[in-house]
């Protein structure tokens, strides 16, 4: 009858919506696991270097308040290799401090770009060399291909930190193989790819890799909050442009950012 009829759909409407509370309860679920996740991860990596540079700081302090040793003799030696110690965990605490305020300007709408003629060629090979010390502690060779100008316009403290951190995380995953960042450009885009022979990723996991707070579970001791690429895919969308990644367990990865030479309209 038509009130069956009636029933049977009010009875399917219902049964929808619990079906649909019963995923938003899984979502929130999920959210709350992820966040407590990622407080505690935080935590942690902001507390390692923390924790060095107290004690790099406290023994400085001793040898600074013992007679003084002459330039050139092993104390001196053991201070520089504290000050350069100190200075590693200063900068790793800053572009921590750096990634969450990021994603907290990303999050509120905030992220501002600027716009300015640049060459990306140009300023990749102003770039590398500020990666010498990074490179030679990791054992690492950089090979730069950037057989023309790639100019466009583009805000460049951001197009910075897209090089900067596809090169940290070169490094940080490449085993010490070399690394080759390439540049080029044709009438419209302009690209740049960074590809190193380190870990890889598996294909599986490859399109969790721009989520916030992902980090593969496989990579956990390399440290990290997982901001980073989620922080260059929102920049680089904001750009109008690109990312794209080609990896292979075992084999390595090459990540790609294209670009508009233009601002998108
Ligand atoms: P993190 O700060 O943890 O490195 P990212 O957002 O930069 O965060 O990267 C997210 C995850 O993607 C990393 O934890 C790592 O598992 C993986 N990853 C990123 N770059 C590479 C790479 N070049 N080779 C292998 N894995 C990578």
């Amino acid at each position: 009858t038509q009130a069956d009829v009636r029933l049977a759909e009010d009875l399917a409407r219902r049964a929808a919506t619990s079906l649909d509370n019963g995923r938003l309860y899984t979502e929130a679920q999920e959210a709350v696991r992820a966040r407590d996740s990622f407080l505690s991860v935080a935590s942690h990596e902001l507390n390692t270097p923390l924790t060095s540079l107290t004690l790099n700081v406290q023994a400085l302090r001793r040898q600074l308040e013992s007679p003084r040793a002459s330039p050139g003799d092993v104390a001196s030696e053991s201070v520089s290799n504290k000050v350069m110690a100190v200075q590693r965990q200063l900068s790793r605490l800053s572009s921590l401090v750096r990634e969450l305020l990021d994603v907290s300007r990303i999050t509120a709408g905030k992220l501002r770009l600027e716009r300015e003629e640049l060459d990306l060629a140009a300023l990749t090979r102003e770039l590398v060399p500020r990666y010498a010390e990074e490179l030679s502690r990791a054992g690492c060779l950089l090979r730069l291909e950037a057989p023309g100008p790639a100019t466009g316009s583009w805000d460049r403290l951001r197009v910075e930190q897209v090089l900067q951190n596809l090169l940290s995380n070169a490094i940080k995953y490449g085993r010490g193989h070399p690394i080759e960042v390439s540049v080029g450009a044709d009438a419209e885009r302009a690209w740049l790819s960074v590809r190193d022979e380190g870990v890889g990723i598996a294909l599986e996991a490859q399109p969790r890799l721009f989520h916030r707070f992902e980090r593969l579970a496989s990579e956990r001791h390399y440290g990290g909050l997982g901001l980073g690429l989620w922080i260059v895919r929102q920049i680089v969308d904001a750009m109008g442009g690109r990312i794209l990644v080609r990896s292979a367990p075992g084999q390595g990865s090459t990540f790609t950012v294209e670009l508009p030479r233009l601002p998108p309209e």
